[in-house]
């Protein structure tokens, strides 16, 4: 099974996806992650991603995508994945399409977490309290720049997967465990599962 979670930021994507590659087993693959390893270990792409990511906007989509492709191929996604992150616009949705079908893939589902403004600004100051370690990007002012950016650039995606019939929406201002329910009760009643 292979899913993508949508939303925008502190929507709760990882902690979901965390929750689904417990339960599922399916391998969580979080871009954003992946880029903060780029960074940490002082590699050609971390070096032109730090800014970026720093000022709230996108890292290029060649470099998200053959990320990508690099890592769904890869043994431990052979039971399925999780995509937290990405796509994050239409180029990269597209590419996502071209590279499943080049490897027979499916796409599942695409949940979409339904968080409004107000709370995720809430969410994210309140991440950044709790974990101590204040993430560069968890900034207010960095946070109202990945916000803006992902209404420009993220949300024009979702017609795309309406489009297709798989996108399902959560509301993701529920408690992590009742998003969670909802997400499994999606799966479940979709067969998907
Ligand atoms: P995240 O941890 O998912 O919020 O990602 C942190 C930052 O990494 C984002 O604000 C972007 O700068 C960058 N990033 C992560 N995923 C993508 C993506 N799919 N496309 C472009 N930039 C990304």
């Amino acid at each position: 099974m292979n899913i993508i979670l949508l939303g925008p930021p502190g929507a709760g994507k990882g902690t979901q996806a965390k929750r689904l590659e417990t339960k599922y087993g399916l391998k969580q693959i979080s871009t954003g992650d992946m880029l903060r390893a780029e960074v940490a270990s002082g590699t050609a792409i971390g070096l032109k991603a730090k800014a970026i990511m720093e000022s709230g906007q996108y890292v290029s989509d060649p470099v998200i995508v053959s990320m990508i492709e690099e890592r769904i191929a890869r043994p431990d996604c052979s039971h399925g994945f999780i995509l937290d992150g990405f796509p994050r616009t239409e180029p990269q949705a597209e590419a996502l399409d071209e590279m499943l079908s080049k490897r027979a893939l499916t796409l599942n589902a695409v949940i979409l977490l339904d968080v409004s403004e107000a709370q995720l600004l809430e969410r994210i100051a309140c991440r950044t309290a709790e974990d101590g370690t204040r993430r560069d990007d968890d900034d207010p002012d960095v946070v109202r720049s990945r916000l803006n950016v992902y209404h420009k650039q993220t949300a024009p995606i979702l017609p795309y997967y309406e489009r297709a019939q798989c996108l399902y929406r959560v509301n993701g201002m529920q408690a992590a465990d009742a998003v969670g329910e909802a997400i499994d009760t999606i799966l479940v009643g979709k067969g998907k599962i």
